[in-house]
């Protein structure tokens, strides 16, 4: 995701180098013998959905399983939810029409065509627990089907309708991740993107009003129209989540580049050509400078929402109500980076936030450096991040006496979204220049390749990451790293103290 912190600039310095490049049978490779999700969904005028959803889960682990947990993040937007997806902060411009609840209820379940017994769990029952029949052994697949409505609430969320647009984003029962020996369950957070999933094989059809245009992640495979109703099916291979919006007011821009299909979906963009423009050049430079983006297609879709963006497999969302038209660009930027650090390399978002953001921040700069002509340098954009860094650690600790600077923390644990923001993505910003200006250029790439090469496709923890940098560079980097996520590293003239 993409929150409005302040306003960046950036310096150019041309750096010529070799592309890396992710296997072309990424899909083949990732996609093949894994769990995949079929679903059938109508959209009502009313802003609710009827659907089915068959799940041909497998067993990736080595324990027998004798249940299957899916995520129910629509239910955090219910009146009662503890962990709510809007902040206080946030909460009259997230809900400009007063507060509109959203939920999934599931009526029905059935495990190998058999009913069978499912629960709600934790505080906002946005856990989905479904008992087996019989027991699941390791590489084994099995088809959970279930049924439900969902209630899309007015909010400019990444789940949630305004005037303009339908989004959906985490809004259907999606498997949770195993590991560790048990479930990962974290709930919602407003905090960044609390979400962690692995790699799946997805067929959506979708029946929506024929007065909609659906923008999608995935590839159009069929689409039958009549005066009402349009049934749309897209598919796509070895993504990790499946998001859409809708919208009756979009135009559409659409260009080949490197072997994919950019389709700009917008409305209100006056500089929709330019938008498209930038997106062209993400893709590019971030094609040559991490790896190739292994999918045919990728969707920018300006849509009603309260942050600046938000990222999906082969599908972006960008604010329409950025006021500034440079945060509009940086925010297209940002959100296509994701698509290397979130789409193809995967994380926990909950636990370890900055992993993806802070890449996802610093390819910012990697995109303004190697396209001169928006005339934001890269010296500038670090120095301004510096101070505005710097700023906000002085003010946090003349207010609360002191600040835990410490960007290794699961989202839940910022006090605040600016202290969130700024250990996530500014400081992450921060660090990766500083380790670029200690090993140069070249072995900076390179280790942003391959960690793309390695872990693309799978989930990275913070180890891997600092495990390739170093491997790639043959220098010691831990301790490095470890001061900018733990907290004791000087930026600036300020000096942290670790956090405890
Ligand atoms: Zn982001």
């Amino acid at each position: 995701m993409k929150k409005r912190y302040f306003f960046m600039a950036f310096m150019l310095m041309l750096i010529v180098l070799t592309s890396g490049c992710l296997s072309g049978n990424f899909i083949k490779k990732y996609g093949t013998n894994i769990t995949e999700y079929n679903l059938d969904l109508t959209l009502n005028d009313d802003h609710t959905i009827d659907g089915t959803q068959v799940v041909k889960y497998k067993n990736t682990t080595s324990k027998i399983l004798g249940e299957v947990c899916f995520h129910l993040y629509a239910n955090s937007f219910s009146d009662v939810a503890m962990n709510k997806p809007v902040s206080k902060l946030y909460e009259t411009k997230a809900y400009p029409n007063g507060f509109s609840a959203g939920g999934i209820d599931i009526s029905e379940v059935l495990c190998a065509n058999q009913k069978c017994s499912f629960a709600l769990e934790n505080l906002d029952k946005d856990i989905l627990k479904v008992t087996l029949n019989s027991p699941l052994y390791p590489n084994d697949f099995v088809n959970i089907k279930m049924t439900y409505k969902i209630v899309i609430p007015n909010v400019l969320h990444r789940f949630g309708y305004s005037d303009s647009s339908i989004n959906l984003g985490n809004f259907y029962p999606i498997a949770c991740v195993f590991e560790n020996d048990g479930w990962d369950k974290n709930p919602y957070n407003h905090n960044g993107d609390p979400f962690y999933s692995t790699m799946a094989n997805y067929v959506v059809n979708m029946t929506y009003s024929s007065n909609l245009i659906l923008a999608s992640t995935g590839t159009k495979k069929a689409e039958t129209k009549n005066e009402t109703a349009t049934k749309t099916t897209y598919s796509a291979n070895a993504v990790r989540d499946f998001a859409m919006v809708l919208s009756d007011k979009f135009e559409t821009l659409s260009e080949k580049v490197d072997g994919t299909q950019i389709n700009y979906y917008f409305y209100s963009d006056k500089q929709s050509a330019k938008s498209m423009e930038t997106a062209k050049k993400a893709l590019l430079t971030f094609n040559k400078k991490f790896g190739k983006y292994p999918y045919e297609t990728l969707a920018v879709v300006e849509t009603g929402f309260l942050y600046g963006g938000m990222e999906y497999p082969n599908l972006v969302m960008i604010s329409d109500s950025l006021e500034k038209y440079d945060d509009y660009t940086n925010t297209i930027v940002h959100e296509i980076a994701h698509q290397w650090w979130y789409g193809v390399v995967g994380n926990n978002q909950f636990d370890y936030g900055w992993l993806d953001e802070s890449l996802a921040e610093y390819s910012v700069v990697v995109f303004y450096e190697n396209n001169p002509e928006y005339e934001i340098f890269r010296d500038v954009c670090i120095k301004n991040a510096i101070t505005s860094y710097t700023l906000f650690v002085d003010v946090y600790k003349d207010v609360f006496k002191q600040v835990d600077t410490s960007m290794n923390r699961k989202i839940s644990e910022f006090a605040t979204e600016p202290e969130y923001v700024y250990a996530a993505y500014v400081k992450g910003m921060i660090m990766f220049d500083d380790i670029r200006n200690l090993i140069g250029d070249k072995k900076f790439f390179d280790s942003l390749k391959n960690y793309y090469k390695q872990y693309g496709g799978k989930n990275a923890v913070p180890a891997n990451l600092i495990a390739v940098f170093e491997d790639t560079s043959n220098r010691r980097l831990k301790s490095v790293f470890e001061s900018y996520l733990y907290g004791s590293a000087i930026i600036g003239n300020v000096s942290e103290k670790p956090a405890n």
